[in-house]
């Protein structure tokens, strides 16, 4: 039977689109976060905070951490992540340490970056094998209206706390800027996030849009030839994040129905990537989420033309 904290805590594998398999541990219960982005798939931010408390208690994260130790042949990352910002639990250092210990592959944190000053959390972050960190823009104003940060929360602390990060880090640091049309993408405004991207310089600038269903309707996309304008801008470092290769494992019907449930309850997808990252051919998923369906466990919405489903 699965325990309390593989119920809770890890998720996946799913597919990543930078990843790969990527296993995920989830350190703050839906929303809990320290920003409320315009674009942000898991849905508006019910609790907004910069306190750090233990969201989840440790005996949890510790045995989570122990059963992705027992199945380290299905993924190939651990990543923490979730449906919030994962420094803000109090225990993120020390799950941070005890994961490298007793784990042989790679660690990935991915972080909105906004508590990286505090420097227990900067010193794991430059322990892992990967930190990817999010930087939407360069400028206060539009920082304050992509990202809706805790009201006590400073651009200029944020990009000071990523230049001292990228200076002791043993892993990589990759930049995510997620774009949002019309809000961070003109041109005065990637002037100003160039420049401080220059100053962090970070291993890689991933640049990503709007592409599952946003928690704000203002939330929009930009086109492809758009972010790889915006690429060619940023230099060298910056690419525009696509899917890798998909996922292949054997489950029985239940498993992966819990699966999929899982996976959307975290993100909304649509058949396609639901395809990708569950390793499962279109039709035969389409049944499954039939049924699904009509027993009210997920939900379905159309976006851009395309449809998502959600639980
Ligand atoms: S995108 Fe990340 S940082 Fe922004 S609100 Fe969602 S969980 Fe928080």
């Amino acid at each position: 039977m699965e325990s309390q904290s593989e119920k809770v805590l890890l998720f996946g594998p799913v597919f990543s689109r930078r990843l790969g398999r990527s296993l995920g541990l989830e350190l703050v219960p839906k929303k809990v976060c320290t920003m409320d982005c315009l674009y942000c798939e898991v849905g508006k931010t019910n609790y907004l905070t910069t306190e750090r408390q233990p969201y989840y208690p440790w005996d949890l994260i510790e045995e989570a951490i122990f059963k992705a130790k027992e199945s380290q042949e299905i993924f190939d990352v651990l990543t923490f992540t979730g449906s919030g910002e994962p420094t803000l639990n109090l225990y993120f250092s020390k799950a941070i340490y005890l994961a490298k210990k007793h784990l042989s592959k790679p660690i990935a944190v991915l972080t909105n970056s906004s508590l990286i000053n505090i420097s227990e959390v900067k010193e794991a972050l430059a322990g892992v094998d990967l930190v990817l960190a999010s930087l939407d823009a360069g400028k206060v104003e539009t920082f304050k209206k992509v990202n809706q940060p805790h009201p006590s929360l400073k651009l200029s602390e944020i990009v000071k706390g990523l230049k001292d990060l990228r200076k002791i880090m043993k892993g990589e640091l990759w930049l995510e800027v997620l774009l949002v049309k019309n809000i961070n993408d003109k041109v005065e405004e990637l002037r100003a996030l160039k420049e401080l991207i220059e100053e962090i310089s970070p291993h890689k600038i991933q640049l990503n849009t709007v592409v599952r269903p946003p928690s704000y309707e203002e939330a929009k996309a930009l086109t492809l030839e758009e972010l790889h304008e915006v690429a060619l801008f940023l230099g060298e470092k910056a690419e525009v994040i696509f899917p890798k290769r998909s996922l292949k494992e054997r489950e029985t019907k239940g498993e992966l129905e819990k699966k999929l449930i899982n996976y959307l309850a975290r993100r909304p997808a649509t058949l396609k990537e639901l395809s990708m990252a569950l390793g499962k051919g279109e039709s035969f998923l389409e049944k499954i989420i039939k049924n699904l369906l009509k027993e009210r466990k997920i939900f379905e919405k159309e976006y851009k033309n395309q449809i998502f489903y959600y639980s």
